[in-house]
């Protein structure tokens, strides 16, 4: 090895790809965190959306070592009881009848979008081939996830983009009226768009879409990656506006932190995903689904859905009741425990000073402080929090 090679800093051997905050988290255990130097942080970010259940949580620690001491991995080429069990577990608690396991949300949604295309093409014979999907949403960073995604940031420099997609304003049914056409296979959409900034769907939008997506023969995918498990107060966060989904995608809290995802359908696009049409070495190994199972089985059994309305509704009246009249503040929304507050101002400077203060929390677009706590997390935790963000926001109004 060259000498520059060995003298370079660990770091260096990592490409760029994220902009990286000066700490280095080493320990876990439910709402907590603690860095190589010993300091302690509540987590309010839940590694986006992920830890839902808390850091290390003890159900899906015991499954894990169960598995790891019995099966890693084996082919898809053969039945995997695990991998079945937890698809089961996803179909009877949910509108879905199918299931396919991947291993992250942008697989999950290059799943939904190649289902959706190979539905209409070869099941309707219709060749169509276009996914209509919002402004602000996020959809993943595969060629076809970031195409998808409503976002020109994530777009710069990847040309040629893969065709077939068409972009309209949110909560626009004369926009979706205008864009669908005999070319159209699917509107893909988030419940609440999470990155873009936590923007809800509007109920009297999504009940006008599902109809015109059925006298036009769409299917509607669901992206849940961020909404799902629980967080909204739902297992699912489709469930609040009563549709039912051709297709909705899984992936962030699906196995408390082990990654995998799933693309969850309605029966009649079985045969769209026949044997051959599309898989994953990795997707759905015996660990991944002992991971899913304990984790539903946990969310399911102790009412982590119900506990998240109520600590989320408790979460906002707080913010509520503390920011109330801070110019800074312009407005704190969302559903359960995905909430954002939005700011005036870009609020770079407060995750950081919220950080110094032992807090961690993240944005969503410029403007907005994302909070997504564990669906364990107690109201100590929650006013702790509560307490740290309204002396930092009302410190922001003096800037
Ligand atoms: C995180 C996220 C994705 C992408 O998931 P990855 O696992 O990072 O590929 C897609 N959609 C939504 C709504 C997300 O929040």
């Amino acid at each position: 090895m060259s000498d520059t090679k060995v003298a370079a800093a660990p770091e260096q051997s990592l490409l760029p790809t994220y902009a990286r905050y000066p700490i280095a988290l080493v320990k876990g255990e439910g709402s907590w965190l603690w860095d190589d130097k010993g300091n302690k942080y509540l987590d309010f970010m839940s590694g986006i959306a992920v830890t839902n259940l808390g850091h290390a949580p003890r159900q899906v620690k015991e499954a894990l070592i169960k598995q790891l001491d019995e099966l890693w991995h084996v082919s898809n080429l053969f039945r995997i009881p695990n991998q079945e069990e937890a698809a089961h577990l996803i179909t009877s608690n949910s509108s879905g009848d199918a299931v396919f396991f991947c291993n992250s949300g942008a697989e999950a949604n290059e799943a939904a979008i190649k289902m959706a295309r190979r539905y209409q093409q070869k099941v309707r014979s219709n060749g169509r081939y276009e996914i209509i999907t919002f402004a602000q949403s996020f959809h993943g960073r595969t060629l076809a996830t970031l195409t998808a995604t409503g976002q020109e940031k994530v777009k710069e420099g990847f040309a040629p983009l893969p065709e077939g997609f068409k972009y309209i304003p949110y909560n626009d049914i004369e926009a979706l009226k205008a864009a669908i056409s005999d070319k159209t296979a699917a509107v893909m959409l988030e419940m609440i768009q999470a990155e873009g900034g936590i923007y809800p769907a509007d109920p009297a939008f999504v009940q006008e879409m599902v109809q015109l997506c059925e006298e036009n023969g769409i299917l509607i995918i669901v992206d849940e990656i961020q909404t799902g498990m629980g967080r909204t107060g739902k297992l699912f966060a489709y469930e609040h506006y009563g549709i039912e989904p051709d297709i909705f995608t899984l992936a962030k809290g699906l196995g408390s932190g082990f990654p995998v995802g799933a693309a969850v359908a309605k029966d009649k696009l079985r045969e769209a995903f026949g044997p051959g049409s599309h898989g994953s070495t990795f997707g759905g190994t015996p660990i991944a689904t002992a991971a899913v199972k304990a984790t539903i089985e946990t969310i399911v059994g102790e009412r982590l859905p119900e506990r998240a309305a109520e600590m989320g509704a408790y979460l906002m009246d707080e913010l509520n009741k503390h920011l109330a009249g801070h110019s800074f503040v312009k407005e704190v929304r969302g559903q359960g425990l995905i909430v954002g507050i939005e700011c005036a101002e870009p609020i770079a400077q407060v995750l950081t000073e919220a950080q110094e203060q032992g807090l961690l929390v993240i944005s969503a677009g410029p403007n907005v402080v994302r909070l997504l706590p564990n669906l364990l997390v107690t109201k100590e935790e929650v006013d702790q929090a509560v307490s740290i963000l309204t002396q930092l926001l009302s410190n922001a109004v003096k800037v």
